[in-house]
């Protein structure tokens, strides 16, 4: 695969040094030389802090800052990452960092994703009104290899000040110190960006991972990388009773060069599902 890419320069739509994760992943598999421009403000396309509101969806996010990249410098292939932190979709009870890892290749005209799904996140926030409980909310969320946000109010953005990136503990103390004394309470989540979070950067290079095997599936026709499922087909018969389940019966690949498509069976290897996941056998 190493021929559709090798010496080829991206550009990687970061200003929080995501390249740390990324780059090292994409010239091993792909000798892509992965290149960060100056002058890029991925700000603009929303920040975890909410001061700025993301606009569409994360996946929307990442093609604008791809396309944001590949306009500033002209190449033709480029990345972009975007994360977002909430609820497990299947375990609610746990928060979860689903990253995304997104190519774009002007000159195939193609764009294949890579997605990682990790309980692994020191992802929160809280409310505190004295020193103590804003260190140990510090030690808990593993300060200062990650770094915290620091505001007076989460609910009113516009008129907190907002203190973002802080890694070391005089400088904690001290805004916490401040925000106390003038506000009578500060608000602390954990900062997201790669930069000062390292379990994150570690789930975005899993994301990276998992576009290296999505590029790695090829077109049986035209031989074009990120031949993957665009569509699944639920109903894979229950190993007991034969009763359709919602697990995954079929795929649709599709090829996003030649336009060549073909269902494919069983695409978890399994032809039949296990009866715990049988609506009749376990209702
Ligand atoms: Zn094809
Ligand atoms: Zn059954």
């Amino acid at each position: 695969m190493q021929a559709w890419f090798h010496q080829k320069s991206g550009v990687l739509a970061t200003m929080h040094r995501k390249e740390q994760a990324i780059a090292p992943i994409l010239k091993h598999h792909l000798g892509i030389e992965v290149v960060v421009p100056l002058g890029l403000n991925t700000d603009e396309f929303g920040t975890f802090t909410r001061d700025i509101k993301r606009p569409g969806d994360q996946l929307n996010a990442a093609q604008l800052k791809a396309e944001k990249a590949l306009a500033l410098t002209g190449l033709t292939l480029a990345f972009a990452s975007e994360g977002s932190f909430g609820p497990h979709p299947s375990l609610p009870l746990l928060i979860s960092d689903h990253e995304i890892v997104l190519m774009r290749d002007r000159d195939q005209g193609i764009e294949v994703i890579g997605q990682a799904l990790s309980t692994t996140t020191n992802y929160g926030h809280q409310y505190v009104t004295t020193l103590e409980a804003a260190l140990a909310f510090a030690q808990k969320i593993g300060f200062s290899d990650h770094g915290l946000v620091a505001m007076s109010d989460a609910e009113q953005i516009q008129s907190s000040q907002i203190f973002k990136g802080v890694t070391r503990e005089s400088e904690l103390v001290e805004i916490v110190t401040w925000l106390l004394k003038k506000f009578g309470q500060a608000y602390l989540e954990t900062d997201m960006r790669a930069m000062h979070n390292p379990t994150r950067m570690k789930v975005i290079a899993e994301a990276t991972q998992n576009l290296i095997h999505n590029l790695s599936q090829r077109c049986p026709q035209c031989g074009c990388p990120g031949y993957t499922a665009v569509e699944h087909k639920t109903g894979l018969p229950c190993a007991l009773c034969g009763f359709p389940t919602d697990l995954k019966l079929a795929s649709t690949h599709r090829c996003q060069k030649c336009d060549f498509s073909q269902l494919m069976y069983f695409p978890n290897g399994q032809e039949f599902a296990d009866p715990a996941q049988c609506l009749y056998c376990n209702p």
